[in-house]
C-alpha cells in the first residue's frame, strides 16, 4: 500500500512550488510519489458539463454544484495507488462561507496519512497574489488571508480526528523555499 499525504495551503502560498522541489529532493534518493491536483479533477468535469470557462471559477459554483464536483474528484483519485500526493485546499472561500475541501464523504475516499499545511505570514501571500498574473486570484487583504489561515489550522484538526492522519504545518517563507522543501521532503520520506 502506498502513502497518501495531502497538501493544502491558501491561494499563493507556494504549495505546487514547495511540491515541486521536495519531489526533485526525493527523486535522487529514489523515492516516488505522483501528483494529482484536485482542482484538475474537478475542473476537469465541469469543463466537459460546460459550467465554467476556468479553474477560478468553480468556488464561485453554486455550493451544491462545487461538492457534487468534489465528490467525483474524490471517487477517481481514490483509485490511485502508489505514493501519492494530493494538492488541494483544506477550505475554499466562496461567497457564501468556507467550504470544507475535505468533508467526511471525501477524506473517507481518500483516507490520507498525513495534512500538510503550507502556510507563511499573510502579507507575503498577499503580495504573491498580486505578482502572480497567471491566475484569477481573489482580491482580498491581509485580514482576510490571516483568518483563512486560521480556518485552515482548525478544520485540520477535525480531520485529523476523523481520518486518524498527522497533521505537519510547513513555513515558505520569502527566501526560505529550500527549508519548507527540506521540511516536505521529510514528510515523504
Ligand atoms: P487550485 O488550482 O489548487 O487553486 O484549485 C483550483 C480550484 O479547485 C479551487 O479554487 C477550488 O474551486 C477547487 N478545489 C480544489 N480542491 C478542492 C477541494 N478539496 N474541494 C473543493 N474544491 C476544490
Ligand atoms: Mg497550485
Amino acid at each position: 500500500m502506498g502513502r497518501r499525504v495531502i497538501i493544502t495551503g491558501v491561494p499563493g502560498v507556494g504549495k505546487t512550488t514547495v511540491v515541486t522541489g521536495a519531489l526533485k529532493v526525493l527523486e535522487q534518493e529514489g523515492i516516488v510519489y505522483r501528483t494529482l491536483n484536485f482542482g484538475t479533477y474537478m475542473f476537469d468535469v465541469a469543463l466537459k458539463e460546460g459550467i465554467v470557462r476556468d479553474r477560478d471559477e468553480m468556488r464561485k459554483l453554486d455550493k451544491e454544484i462545487q461538492k457534487r464536483l468534489q465528490k467525483l474528484a474524490a471517487q477517481a483519485m481514490a483509485r490511485e495507488e502508489g505514493n501519492i500526493i494530493i494538492d488541494t485546499h483544506a477550505s475554499i472561500k466562496t461567497p457564501s462561507g468556507y467550504l470544507a475541501g475535505l468533508p467526511e464523504w471525501v477524506l473517507r475516499e481518500l483516507m490520507p496519512d498525513t495534512i500538510v499545511l503550507v502556510e507563511t505570514n499573510e502579507d507575503q501571500i498577499l503580495l504573491r497574489r498580486l505578482s502572480d498574473e497567471t491566475r484569477s486570484r481573489d482580491l482580498e487583504g491581509s485580514y482576510g488571508i490571516a483568518e483563512h489561515q486560521q480556518f485552515n489550522r482548525a478544520i485540520a484538526a477535525a480531520y485529523s480526528m476523523y481520518a486518524g492522519c498527522a497533521v505537519k504545518y510547513v513555513t515558505n517563507a520569502d527566501h526560505l523555499l529550500e527549508k519548507a522543501v527540506e521540511d516536505l521532503a521529510a514528510v515523504l520520506r
